[in-house]
């Protein structure tokens, strides 16, 4: 967390229990969720997860077919949008062509009714913070799509409002430019300690802005926790395989004594690892290794934790090298490394930093 974030304070958001239908189809089902005053939360999914919906409920353009949404120890159940302590920041498109930067940022107070020189005042203040005070006069055509999307993030914080909803705020953005204006968001929210909620299906957008991050699927969520605790430990197959790369194989308890349980697995090897959760024999598994845990055996290995492959394919992405290896059986493995290698045949092998995935359903993981 963040140092001005306090996980033992009352939360500032709750949604309790909360449902959306839509006609018979549920877009939120029974959703429980607690955030942080002062978090950078990011709802992370896969389009039509019902992310965007549980943001509109929130800024009250949705009614939640049942369950409270409670901000601030308000009920906010029956207040009207425009009541709301929140704002939500649309893509750069939303901006009106017509008028000049300032008058974009200035159209929320001036329906306000703010007086012309708090008005002023506050203009300032919000396009010095997004660092375009030099741009006030201009067109939104005569600007930049990053500087556009600027405008649109001012327009948001005009108001100060207690939580800004971002909807995949910089999803119209190109590669480059998003990675600017991510370190801007967060530089942003830094200085504001503003509450802010973020909708993306981003993962890596997810991981380098969130303080927090809820994985959701089908209207629900499976994994609130920091980046770092979602990448490391996910709690099912699907969380491990939404964030980040993984190499999943499926496989059987052959046997499981003590801390360790062996696994044979359909990739023609076997997997000896750590459990911290009961398993049986005979129970099917998900092990899943991400490609930087495995490495290339230097010099020739035996027993489990080995698979022999082929280089396949092999693409250089500076930092990392990314290489395909063909197992035996026909499985295509994926490998990270800082080095290239031009070894093949070869052994993979790896430390004990994987995960194994027991029994989907019942949400058990065994770590390591
Ligand atoms: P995206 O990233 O594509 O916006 P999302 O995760 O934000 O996806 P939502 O917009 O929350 O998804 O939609 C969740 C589901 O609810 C979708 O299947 C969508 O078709 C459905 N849905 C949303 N709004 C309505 C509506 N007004 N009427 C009927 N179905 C709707």
């Amino acid at each position: 967390f963040a140092p001005w974030i306090d996980p033992a304070s009352t939360p500032f958001l709750r949604f309790e229990g909360v449902t959306k239908r839509f006609g018979d189809f549920e877009a939120v089902d029974d959703l429980s969720l607690s955030i942080f005053e002062s978090e950078f939360f990011a709802l992370l999914g896969a389009s039509g997860c019902g992310k965007s919906t549980l943001l509109r409920m929130l800024a009250g353009f949705e009614m939640p077919t049942s369950g409270r949404i409670v901000l601030d120890g308000e009920d906010m159940a029956g207040i009207p949008p425009y009541r709301r302590p929140v704002n939500m920041m649309f893509q750069s498109y939303a901006l009106f062509p017509h008028m000049s930067v300032e008058k974009n940022v200035a159209f929320g107070l001036k329906q306000e009714r703010m007086a012309k020189g708090e008005m002023a005042d506050r203009v300032e203040q919000v396009l010095k913070l997004v660092k375009l005070e030099d741009y006030a006069k201009r067109k939104p055509e005569q600007l930049s799509g990053g500087q556009r999307q600027r405008v649109a993030l001012a327009r948001s914080l005009a108001k100060r409002p207690k939580v800004l909803l971002l909807d995949e705020p910089l999803g119209a953005l190109d590669k480059k430019l998003r990675e600017e204006t991510q370190f801007e968001l967060a530089d942003l929210q830094y200085q504001l300690h503003t509450t802010f909620i973020m909708v993306t299906h981003d993962q890596e957008e997810a991981m380098t802005l969130a303080d927090r991050i809820a994985v959701m699927d089908k209207g629900r969520i499976l994994q609130v926790a920091t980046p770092a605790e979602i990448y490391e430990a996910p709690n099912s197959r699907f969380v491990a395989d939404f964030v980040g790369n993984v190499n999943v194989f499926e496989g059987t308890v052959r046997s499981a004594t003590g801390d360790r349980v062996t696994i044979e697995t359909s990739g023609g090897f076997d997997i000896v690892a750590e459990r911290d959760v009961p398993v049986e024999t005979g129970q099917k598994v998900s092990y899943v290794l991400r490609p930087e845990k495995l490495k290339i055996a230097a010099e020739p290995i035996s027993g489990p934790n080995v698979m022999e492959g082929e280089v396949w394919d092999i693409a250089y992405f500076g930092p990392v090298t990314s290489f395909h290896i063909r197992l035996d059986t026909g499985e295509i493995v994926k490998v990270a490394m800082v080095n290239a290698t031009r070894q093949s045949p070869l052994q993979l092998t790896w430390h004990d930093r994987a995960f194994v995935t027991f029994d989907e359903d019942a949400g058990l993981v065994l770590t390591q």
